[in-house]
């Protein structure tokens, strides 16, 4: 995660903010992310990543990652709606750039 996080920085040097906008992969909750870089590397608002394969990932609401911090089987809300992104996805999901 960490090394995704420098990626999307490398891309956009000039920001000091970047958020995330998806859905959390445990409720389907619409869930945004505040991605802020510190001295020790990176400070999420709002919620969380998690990895699910090799470059995959999935959001949380904090509320499901206080619940269950690792990646569920499955997608349950709803299964047509993948909250399950890669890097490109990640980088083209970045709506708000400060
Ligand atoms: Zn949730």
């Amino acid at each position: 995660m960490e090394e995704l996080l420098g990626t999307i920085f490398d891309a956009f040097p000039e920001k000091s903010t970047i958020t995330f906008k998806g859905r959390c992969s445990d409720c389907g909750d619409a869930v945004i992310i505040d991605i802020v870089p510190t001295l020790g590397g990176f400070g999420l608002l709002g919620g969380f990543f998690v990895e699910y394969s090799t470059n995959k990932y999935v959001a949380k609401c904090s509320d499901c990652y206080k619940v269950n911090s690792k990646m569920v089987e499955q997608y349950k809300i709803n299964p047509n709606d993948s909250p399950i992104f890669s890097k490109e996805d990640f980088l083209n999901s970045m709506v708000s750039l400060h």
